[in-house]
């Protein structure tokens, strides 16, 4: 059945903002986006219609660490509280319940796909009965792993029987294997992730960059990341001194390509930033997180202006208050006040659904692709409407029906 939604400003996003446009609907996908309404269409009046959102970079499983690790100067003062609280993790139950509320926010302010890093597969649960899309990385860690080739083939056969399941119920969920950074991955284990990623034509991920003391290990092996890697028992002499830069790094271990989503970036220099473009791959930025962390901001302008294609996420609630991105949006406005309104729009829906391979379905209003619709009202006296999706949005966000998509 047809059903059409008129409102005072359609977002396409695939093209420019259309003033009293529609969208029609068949069976949860578009049919047609116009600039007149057919008759009988539903008007939502001073609303602005548009694509949801995508978080391209969570890890649901950890939502029951909210408010738990507290607000760090520097990056590594963050991890040793986030280490010791994961040592003795709630039962499955807990965790399933704190993802399935932080999903419900996530949903209820404008999120239609996630980037969902796992170490567990403890939220695939809730992401099931919230009926959600999601690519699913599952993320191995390992800085002194002696057998990383059987490491990530144990990771690929339970992947192999979530993707079977999930492709049986007809979710939309995909799985591959992530690598989880360079200060925790070892060389070897890199490249057995990225020979696995590449047999299997999938988007693969990894935290670069985040705090300072990762640069310094890498760059001359020293510092706190060192001696949280003592501590640890897991500082091994085999581990060769890469002398570069993480992004450098990534690259030399051949990393960085179209399907890699490269999460932070926060401490990339000007080369960094060329390296990244010359790969490309997509930046991840979570600059609400960075803060948080004590990492610093991202050089948000710098990569817009370079041209690297760019996603957000929020991280984990072990890090932000809330999944809102349009809480994040508003913090990247903060960070790139010259870069354009409607490329910070893309990189919340486009962007990230194009580099979680989902394009297809979600990031435009364009024929062909699912109804995952959302709309925001505009408050009278606002003319930019770009502008005022910027603003740190809270309420007044409504995912317009159908959502979740039926499973066609
Ligand atoms: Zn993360």
């Amino acid at each position: 059945m047809l059903s059409s939604l008129r409102a005072d400003w359609l977002l396409p996003i695939a093209g420019p903002p259309i003033e009293g446009g529609s969208v029609t609907i068949e069976d949860g996908r578009i049919v047609a986006v116009e600039s007149t309404a057919p008759s009988g269409a539903t008007n939502l009046g001073r609303r602005v219609l548009m694509p949801g959102l995508v978080n391209a970079h969570t890890h649901l499983e950890l939502s029951y660490l909210h408010g738990r690790i507290p607000r760090a100067a520097c990056f590594t003062d963050w991890v040793r509280p986030l280490l010791a609280a994961r040592r003795t993790p709630p039962d499955q139950e807990t965790i399933e319940a704190h993802a399935a509320d932080a999903i419900a926010d996530a949903v209820e302010s404008g999120t239609v796909l996630f980037g969902d890093v796992s170490n567990g597969l403890g939220a695939l649960s809730p992401l099931r009965s919230a009926g959600m899309a999601a690519h699913v990385f599952y993320e191995l860690l390992g800085f002194n792993m002696p057998q990383p080739d059987a490491h990530v083939a144990a990771a690929r056969s339970r992947i192999a029987a979530e993707q079977q399941a999930a492709t049986e119920d007809g979710r939309e969920v995909r799985f591959s294997v992530a690598a989880h950074a360079p200060y925790s991955v070892s060389p070897a284990l890199f490249d057995a992730i990225r020979r696995d990623t590449s047999a299997h034509g999938s988007p693969t991920t990894v935290h670069v960059a985040e705090g300072r003391e990762e640069v310094q290990l890498l760059s001359d092996g020293t510092g706190p990341w060192r001696t949280l890697l003592e501590t640890l028992g897991v500082w091994t002499e085999a581990w060769q001194v890469p002398a570069c830069s993480p992004v450098a790094y990534l690259q030399q271990r051949g990393f960085l390509d179209a399907s890699t989503l490269v999460v932070h970036g926060v401490q990339c220099t000007a080369d960094d930033i060329a390296r990244l473009r010359s790969s490309g791959a997509t930046m991840v930025a979570c600059p609400r997180s960075n803060a948080y962390v004590g990492a610093g901001d991202p050089p948000l302008s710098d990569f817009y202006a370079a041209g690297v294609p760019v996603a957000f996420g929020t991280d984990s609630l072990a890090s932000v208050d809330d999944l809102n991105l349009f809480s994040e949006l508003a913090e990247a406005r903060r960070l790139a006040p010259a870069v354009a309104a409607r490329r910070l729009l893309e990189s919340a829906t486009l962007i990230g659904a194009r580099a979680l391979g989902f394009e297809r379905d979600y990031g435009t209003l364009e024929p062909g692709k699912r109804a995952a619709l959302l709309s925001v009202a505009v408050p009278s006296g606002v003319t930019d409407v770009e502008e005022y999706l910027l603003s740190g949005l809270t309420t007044e966000m409504r995912c317009e029906m159908p959502f979740p998509p039926p499973q066609a």
